[in-house]
């Protein structure tokens, strides 16, 4: 809804008529506001202490109050209390310095002030803020006048009793009387037979608002005018009129006009005995306008009328909202503070016009690409464009309200940034525009709303102090992580779109024979000559931000390819393992995904192997038996990998179609020197075997590791004592030596 355009005449009327009244112990200040008021045509009064604007307040109306924080003797939040009491509908804005931001609150809160506005203010803000009041007030007062015309039409109702019990009259006397009630009423009157429904009398501006002529009416009862109640509902919904226990119904609903067309409706419904047959009758108002009133109140209330986002109140509200959901269900959520780098100087050099157009244009593009931003789908909250609001001026908020860590809070600092690296056209000149994003996150920085945001302002001048278009945490550990972490991203992005990923295969040997019978494939990344980033680093980090998801197509792609090619050569034994991350599993088409590479490259499925982690199962049984029941079909292995690590239930596991368990390599390390890694190693094994399922050891470094293995009947061995995970031409040559690993 934009206001500015809808209300051209009641803009003209709030300037002409509005009354303003400042108030300020400072000369210099009441004529600056003379002089920026005036220009609009309000109407001005002054006052330079609290109790002379008292004394204003006593002889004439004021629309609207703008008053000084510090001033002798009462300051301005005692003033504008008084106001709040005596004259509640005379609006109230709060011009303070930054000392008094603690009693501002206070006042904000205790409902006494519309608005603050800091000292010294931005012209244009503070004229917005006028307007914007001063509608507000307007849209109040017609509430006002609405509620006044419901009170008549609850009269109307009494004279209508009145009417119909007086027995004294004669007929013509009465039909005449009922004539004039009926038809110089605004609202809608039916009467109606309370035995058959059908409409006895209507009243012309019923019939005019309806559409149907008196004739059609008569033959038509209230369900037909609302015709998503059954005669049988109605009859229902009524009862308590008949037994008495109610003398009249009010409700809303929606009325049906003969063209279809739908308006909203308050009822008034009374049964009245009074005459030979019971008749209803039902006064009626149209309150489309109430209702648009309303949500234009609602608008003015929490919206920011230049921008169209949510204003501070919104903010303040969900903030309140969020943190008592986060407190109940131990959540992290995280304020972002968003303040424009050199806004101040953009609007003082280029006009206030071209300042508008830019919060304008900031607001537009921060709700579209954030919409479209890859952070939505891991973020329900950011789903709704209004998490981001306008505090104020150039300052805007998001409130991130379910975020898993800290760091969920910088990536969207960043997309915020990045969304604003474009310019802004307004005018037909090219505006660039900053950020400087400070971050709060509960519980870590703050447990009420007051802190959060205070200290997601404190962070965000952090952030202007270290060059402006940056964010900062609050908290500084967090600054360090987040970005380690979000370069590592970064970095690992760019790798995977320059194809420097690499995969590698790491044997897999029968313990009877020491032959090759498989591989698993394991991601390499070289980051730069000689620096390699291990797999248990990155992927962690490719997990949380969903890059797992085409990384892993590509690991499932290349590794079926290669199987295959293997096959191909000769080595028709081969196998291939592959670990799958839990992010996979949720993404949703997985199984499509694998049938669909399976036969895009036409290899037996038999030599294709899934490594998951318990959790996978643990996680999601339902989503995971789904899924391994659609692989299995398929007709591909399926292995528990780091078995032990975690809830090691094998008859859990018994539920679930695996072929596999991994012996973690925590439990091997030790398992030729350790009395209870050599018990759970052993246990393990016959355990598995007892399910008739495989059981390979991974991490085997050393012969007697292979001894200890052997013995207990471990089926296949896995570990640098036969050889690290090589590339692909190097494994081929291993492949082609039959020799090669006869320990
Ligand atoms: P994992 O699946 O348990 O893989 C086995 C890890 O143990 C590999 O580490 C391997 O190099 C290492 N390893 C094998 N033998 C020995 C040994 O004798 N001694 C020692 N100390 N280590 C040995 P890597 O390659 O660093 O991978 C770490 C983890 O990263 C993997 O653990 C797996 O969970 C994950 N990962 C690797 N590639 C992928 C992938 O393509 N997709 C997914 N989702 N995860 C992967
Ligand atoms: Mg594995
Ligand atoms: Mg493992």
């Amino acid at each position: 809804m934009s206001l500015t355009n809808a209300t051209p005449n009641k803009q003209a009327e709030i300037n002409n008529q509005a009354t303003i009244l400042c108030v300020d112990d400072e000369a210099n200040v009441l004529s600056a506001l003379r002089r920026l008021l005036r220009k609009n045509g309000y109407q001005l009064l002054f006052a330079e202490n609290g109790l002379e604007a008292l004394n204003i307040l006593e002889k004439q109306p004021v629309d609207l109050i703008i008053s000084d924080m510090r001033m002798p003797e009462m300051d301005g939040a005692k003033l504008l209390s008084h106001v709040a009491q005596r004259w509640p509908s005379t609006m109230r804005i709060l011009l303070t310095g930054y000392a008094d931001i603690a009693s501002t609150i206070e006042a904000i809160n205790q409902g006494n002030i519309y608005k603050y506005i800091k000292k010294p203010w931005d012209d244009n803000d503070l004229m917005l803020s006028i307007k914007h009041a001063l509608e507000l007030k307007f849209a109040e007062s017609e509430r006002l006048r609405l509620e006044a015309l419901t009170r008549e039409q609850n009269e109307q109702l009494h004279i209508l009793n009145d009417h119909l019990s007086e027995r004294t009259l004669h007929v013509e006397q009465r039909e005449a009387r009922l004539g004039r009630i009926l038809n110089s009423s605004q609202n809608e009157i039916y009467i109606f037979d309370a035995e058959t429904l059908h409409f006895i009398e209507v009243n012309e501006g019923a019939r005019n608002n309806l559409g149907y002529t008196l004739d059609e009416l008569s033959k038509l009862t209230p369900v037909d005018i609302k015709p998503d109640f059954s005669e049988d509902e109605f009859l229902n919904f009524v009862q308590p009129l008949f037994k008495k226990q109610q003398k009249q119904l009010i409700f809303e609903t929606v009325h049906q006009r003969k063209d279809n067309s739908t308006y909203p409706v308050e009822v008034r419904l009374q049964l009245s005995h009074t005459e030979q047959t019971p008749v209803f009758f039902a006064i009626i108002q149209d309150i489309t306008e109430r209702k648009n009133n309303e949500q234009q109140i609602r608008y003015l209330a929490y919206y920011d009328s230049l921008t169209d986002l949510p204003n501070r109140r919104f903010f303040m509200e969900m903030l309140t909202d969020s943190l008592s959901q986060a407190k109940r269900y131990s959540k992290n959520i995280a304020v972002l503070y968003i303040d424009l780098d050199r806004f101040k100087q953009i609007n003082d050099s280029l006009g206030h016009s071209i300042g508008d157009g830019l919060l304008k244009g900031v607001a537009e593009r921060l709700n579209t690409e954030m919409r479209n931003s890859d952070y939505v789908s891991r973020n329900e909250s950011m789903n709704s464009s209004n998490d981001f609001c306008r505090l104020g001026g150039d300052e805007f908020t998001v409130l991130l309200s379910d975020i898993s860590q800290a760091e969920d809070a910088a990536l969207v600092a960043r997309r915020i940034q990045d969304a604003l690296t474009k310019p802004i056209m307004i005018e037909g000149r090219e505006i660039f525009i900053n950020t400087s994003i400070g971050i709060a996150v509960y519980p870590n920085d703050g447990d009420d709303i007051d802190n959060l945001l205070k200290n997601a302002d404190t962070a965000m001048y952090d952030a202007k102090k270290a060059g402006r278009n940056t964010y900062r945490f609050y908290n500084d550990s967090m600054n360090a992580k987040a970005l380690e972490n979000l370069e590592m991203e970064i970095e690992l992005r760019k790798a995977f779109e320059l194809n420097q990923l690499e995969i590698y295969f790491q044997p897999k040997v029968d313990s009877k024979n020491s032959n090759i019978c498989g591989v698993e494939a394991l991601l390499r990344w070289q980051h730069e000559k000689d620096d390699w980033i291990s797999p248990a680093d990155f992927i962690p980090i490719a997990e949380e931000n969903g890059l797992i998801v085409p990384i892993g197509e590509w690991v499932i792609d290349s590794a079926i390819g290669q199987c295959k090619k293997w096959h191909d050569a000769g080595f028709v034994q081969m196998s291939v393992a592959i670990n799958l991350s839990s992010r996979q599993f949720q993404d949703g088409d997985l199984a499509d995904l694998i049938e669909n590479l399976l036969n895009k490259h036409q290899v037996n499925p038999n030599s294709i192997e899934f490594e998951i982690t318990e959790s996978i199962l643990m996680e999601d049984a339902e989503l995971a038996t789904k899924i391994l029941g659609r692989l299995k079909k398929m007709g591909v292995q399926i292995s528990i990998d780091d078995f032990g690590t975690g809830y090691s239930s094998l008859s859990y596991l018994k539920r679930f179609p695996v072929d596999i368990i991994k012996i973690d390599r925590s439990f091997i390390r030790d398992v030729h020197i350790d009395f209870d890694d050599a018990a759970i190693s052993s246990a393990i094994i016959a355990m598995a075997h007892s399910l008739g399922l495989k059981v390979i050891a991974e991490g085997v470094e050393n012969q007697q590791q292979l001894n200890f293995l052997r013995e207990r009947n471990c089926d296949q061995i896995q570990g640098f004592y036969f050889s690290q995970a090589l590339p692909i031409e190097e494994l081929t040559l291993l492949l082609a030596d039959p020799t090669a690993f006869k320990k």
